[in-house]
C-alpha cells in the first residue's frame, strides 16, 4: 500500500462574508506544505460546495472559480504525495453524504492502524473513492451513529491512531481537531470575529487574523449556529509534537506549538556551532532556503562572517522535465547557483537543516568545491536522520537514509566528498526546543523511538520489511 502518505496543510474559517477568497489566501501560505494538489470547500448553511485540482494554490483557483464557491464557511487543502499517488482522488477536502446532510473534511497528518482501518471498514461495505486515510476518517466520522456531529467526531478519534489535525465543514459548522498526541501543528485565530484555524500562523498573518491559540491536542473545537464550543473527549496519552516541523516543514515566519520557528531555527544554528565548530572556517553559508536561520544562528555564534553562497532559484516547478541521457542530473543545478566570489580559495562552512538520502547534499558540495573553495564543511541542524517516518512526513526507507546506511560519519564525509560533516546532538535539540529532555516532542526519525506504535507499518518507498 503505497498510496496513503501525505505532507498538507489545512486551513478553516467560518462566518465570514469571502470565506472562499480568505481560504484561498491562507491555503496560499500553506503552499510549502503540499505542491501537488489544493482544494477548498464552502457551505453556506444550506449546502457545501468543492472545488479541487491537482497543482498550486494560485493555478487551481482564479475569480471565476472562487464566485461558484458560495458561502460564508470554508476549509481548505493543499498537499503533497508520493509520485504513485498523485491523482486527483487523492486530493482534498474529501466530501460525501451523511445522515446529517454534506460533510467536507480535510487531513493533514498519517494514520498508523490505516490498513487495518480499511479492512475493517471493507468488511463492512464500506466503498472507497480513494487510497488516501483521509477518506477513511470522513467514514468512520460518518459512519458512527451519534447524536451529534461532535460525538461521532469524539467516536471516530477512538479508533483512529497516529497523526491528524483535521479541519471539517458541514451546512452549517466548521470543526477543527487534533490528534491527542498534537503531532501535527493547528492553530486558531481570529478575523473580524471569525474564527480561523490553519496549520501555520503565517497564514493568520497574511490574512491579517489575529493569534489566539494552538488547537489543543485531542481538542474537537466547533464553530456553528450556536457560537463556539470546545471539548476534549480524549486525553492525551503522550504529547508527541513533530519537533521535524521546527527544523525544516514548517515556516519560519510561523509560530509553532508556542514557539516562533525562526528563533528556533537560529538558536539551532548556535548550539551546532558550540557542538561542532570548525574554527578554521573562512566563510559561512546556508544552503537556502531551509538552512539559513541556522546558519545566521551558526555564524553569529562563531563570529564568522556569514554569506549567501548559493543562490536559489525559485522558478523551478516541480514539472520541469528533467533532460535525459547525457545532460542529466541537472536538478540541483537549477535550484542553486554558487557564487564564486564568496567561494574562491576559502575555507567554506555549508550549512544545511537535515540530510535525507544525501544526494542533494553530495552535489552541493561539489558545487562548492568546483568553484574554488578550499575545504568544504557541512553542518547539520539537526541530528542525523536514521528512521522512517509514519506520522506524515516523506521520509524514504532506512535503507536509502544515508546516516542509516552509513555508520560514521567518517563515511557519510567520504560519501559527501566534503572534508568534515557535523550534526546537531539528540540533547542539542531537545535543549534548544524545550529546554531539556525532549518531553512533549516526537524525535523517532532521529531516535527510532516511535511514541505511537506502528500498526500497519508502511511507508511511502518501502514495504513492511525494510523499515526497521
Ligand atoms: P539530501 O542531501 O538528503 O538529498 O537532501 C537534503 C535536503 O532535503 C535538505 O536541504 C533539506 O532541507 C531537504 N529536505 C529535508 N526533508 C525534506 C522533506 O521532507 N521534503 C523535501 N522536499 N525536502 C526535504
Ligand atoms: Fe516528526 Fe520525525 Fe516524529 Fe515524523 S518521526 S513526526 S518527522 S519527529
Ligand atoms: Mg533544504
Amino acid at each position: 500500500m503505497k498510496d496513503i502518505h501525505d505532507e498538507c496543510g489545512v486551513f478553516g474559517i467560518h462566518g465570514h462574508p469571502d470565506a472562499a477568497t480568505i481560504g484561498y489566501l491562507g491555503l496560499h501560505a500553506l503552499q510549502h506544505r503540499g505542491q501537488e494538489s489544493a482544494g477548498i470547500a464552502t457551505s453556506d448553511g444550506q449546502d457545501v460546495r468543492l472545488y479541487k485540482q491537482m497543482g498550486l494554490v494560485a493555478d487551481v483557483f482564479n475569480a471565476d472559480v472562487l464566485k461558484t464557491l458560495t458561502g460564508t464557511s470554508a476549509i481548505g487543502h493543499v498537499r503533497y504525495s508520493t509520485a504513485g499517488s498523485s491523482t486527483l482522488l487523492n486530493a482534498q477536502p474529501m466530501k460525501c453524504m451523511y445522515a446529517g446532510g454534506s460533510i467536507a473534511l480535510a487531513h493533514n497528518g498519517n494514520l498508523t492502524n490505516f490498513a487495518t482501518l480499511r479492512h475493517q471498514l471493507l468488511a463492512r461495505g464500506h466503498l472507497f473513492q480513494s487510497s488516501s486515510d483521509s477518506e477513511i476518517l470522513l467514514q468512520l466520522v460518518a459512519a458512527h451513529y451519534a447524536p451529534t456531529l461532535s460525538d461521532r467526531v469524539a467516536a471516530m478519534m477512538t479508533q483512529a491512531r497516529g497523526a491528524y489535525s483535521l479541519v471539517i465543514l458541514t451546512a452549517d459548522q466548521m470543526l477543527a481537531v487534533r490528534d491527542p498526541h498534537g503531532f501535527r501543528p493547528l492553530v486558531l485565530g481570529r478575523l473580524d470575529g471569525a474564527p480561523v484555524v490553519a496549520s501555520e500562523s503565517t497564514s493568520l498573518n497574511l490574512i491579517g487574523a489575529t493569534y489566539e491559540r494552538e488547537i489543543e491536542p485531542g481538542e474537537i473545537f466547533i464553530a456553528g449556529p450556536g457560537g463556539e464550543t470546545s471539548s476534549r473527549p480524549i486525553t492525551s496519552p503522550r504529547l508527541a509534537r513533530c519537533v521535524f516541523e521546527q527544523i525544516y516543514f514548517s515556516r519560519p515566519d510561523s509560530i509553532v506549538f508556542g514557539k516562533q520557528v525562526n528563533t528556533l531555527r537560529t538558536e539551532f544554528g548556535r548550539q551546532l556551532a558550540r557542538e561542532q565548530p570548525v574554527p578554521n572556517a573562512d566563510v559561512i553559508i546556508p544552503v537556502p532556503d531551509s538552512g539559513t536561520p541556522a546558519a545566521i544562528g551558526y555564524a553569529e555564534q562563531l563570529n564568522k562572517p556569514f554569506a549567501m553562497g548559493l543562490i536559489r532559484s525559485h522558478y523551478v516547478g516541480r514539472t520541469f522535465i528533467e533532460p535525459e541521457q547525457r545532460i542529466r542530473h541537472f536538478g540541483v543545478k537549477l535550484k542553486l547557483a554558487p557564487v564564486p566570489e564568496v567561494l574562491k580559495d576559502r575555507v567554506v562552512v555549508v550549512v544545511d537543516d537535515s540530510i535525507v538520502r544525501g544526494t542533494t547534499s553530495q552535489k552541493i558540495v561539489d558545487m562548492v568545491r568546483s568553484r574554488g573553495a578550499r575545504e568544504v564543511h557541512m553542518r547539520i541542524s539537526s541530528p542525523p536522520t536514521r528512521w522512517p517516518c509514519f506520522y506524515g512526513i516523506d521520509t524514504p526507507s532506512r535503507k536509502e537514509l544515508i546516516a542509516a546506511r552509513l555508520g560514521s560519519l567518517d563515511e557519510i564525509a567520504g560519501e559527501l566528498t566534503a572534508d568534515s560533516v557535523g550534526y546537531l546532538s539528540v540533547e542539542g535539540m531537545h535543549r534548544v526546543v524545550s529546554g531539556g529532555g525532549g518531553d512533549g516532542y516526537c524525535d523517532a526519525c532521529f531516535t527510532g523511538s516511535y511514541p505511537v506504535p506502528v500498526e500497519d507499518q508502511y511507508s511511502p518507498h518501502s514495504g513492511p520489511d525494510d523499515n526497521r
